[in-house]
Formats: C-alpha cells, structure tokens, sequence
C-alpha cells in the first residue's frame, strides 16, 4: 500500500503505526516530514515515507564523500558531493564530530573526505570518520597549498616539507576511491 503524501500529511495514528523513516508523531498522529509516497510495514508496525529524492539525504550506514565546508573545535561540516558512489546535486550538508580523533588538524577546509552516516539528529545529518577507511582522501599543504605526500601516519608537502597531520583514510590518494566501493 502506497499513496503520496505532502509534509504534514497525516499517514496514521499511534496506535496502528509508529513513524519510520522521514516521518514523526506527536504522541498520537504520524505526520509525514517529506513529499514521497508513504509505505505501511505492517510486520514491522511502522509507517515509513520514502522520499522522491532518496538519493539526496543520505541514511544512517551510508558512506557519502564530500568537501569539508567549515571546521569548528570539536567537529567538521562537509558538503556530501556522493552517496554511495552516486554523484548528488542537491546541497545537504553532514557534520561530523572529530573530538575523539587524536589529530591537531582532522581535516582542512576544501579537503574531500569519505564519511559514514551515523543518523539524523535535530534536523542535522551526523557522520563518523572513525572506521580505517573512513577519513580525509585528498588534502593540500596548509602552509603553500601544494601537494602532500603521505609519510607513514603524518603528510608532507612535495613543495615546502612542511608536515602536517590528518585523520587520513586508507584510500588515501587513490584516483579510484568512487569505485572502492561499489
Ligand atoms: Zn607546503
């Protein structure tokens, strides 16, 4: 059973289904939160709505890459550029929290990164860099903006020497990382 629904819409009541995904209640109502096409799980007792655009808001277990946009004390925002290998045009941004990483520089700003959806959380998309593979994948020198290489767990710029370090992934500078994980 599927019908399409407009943020708001009712799609049940409490008492026959709780909300999925991109849905909420308020105690008694499941309102959807999207445009899409609502879908009861009747096994599962929840009503989900499945967005039009799902290859846009990435979902908790996906690994999205993208362009650190900012970076604040304890964590990074990054604009997703793919989901799942899957180019997005849509501009939804994910942060991520780096306070547990034991680096002086996690990531710089324009740095690409491969990140891990964690969930959604007060409206924003939340990631980890934590898993091996997970982590800065292209990075420039933060003194000259020249190339780095990598040198054991640190990098170091081809052009100035300068060394730095990163929460590098283990796809480091590998021109194929769309294609790692298919
Ligand atoms: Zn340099």
């Amino acid at each position: 059973m599927s019908n399409s629904v407009l943020p708001g819409d009712k799609i049940a009541v409490i008492e026959e289904y709780e909300a999925g995904n991109n849905a909420c209640d308020d105690g008694h109502i499941v309102r959807a939160t999207v445009i899409g096409e609502s879908e009861i799980d009747r096994k599962e007792r929840i009503v989900n709505v499945k967005n039009q655009n799902t290859t846009s808001i990435p979902e908790k277990g996906d690994i999205v890459i993208g362009t650190v946009e900012a970076v604040m004390g304890s964590m990074i925002a990054v604009m997703i550029n793919y989901i799942n290998s899957k180019p997005v045009k849509a501009q939804v941004e994910c942060i991520c929290a780096t306070r547990s990483i034991r680096k002086k520089n996690v990531a710089l700003v324009k740095d690409l990164v491969k990140l891990k959806i964690i969930g959604h959380l007060n409206g924003a998309i939340h990631a980890t860099m934590q898993d091996p593979e997970l982590g800065v994948l292209f990075t420039k020198c933060r003194k000259c903006g020249m190339d780095v290489k990598p040198l054991r767990d640190i990098v170091k710029c081809v052009e100035c020497g300068w060394t730095d370090d990163r929460k590098l992934s283990s796809d480091f500078l590998k021109t194929d990382f769309l294609k790692v994980r298919e």
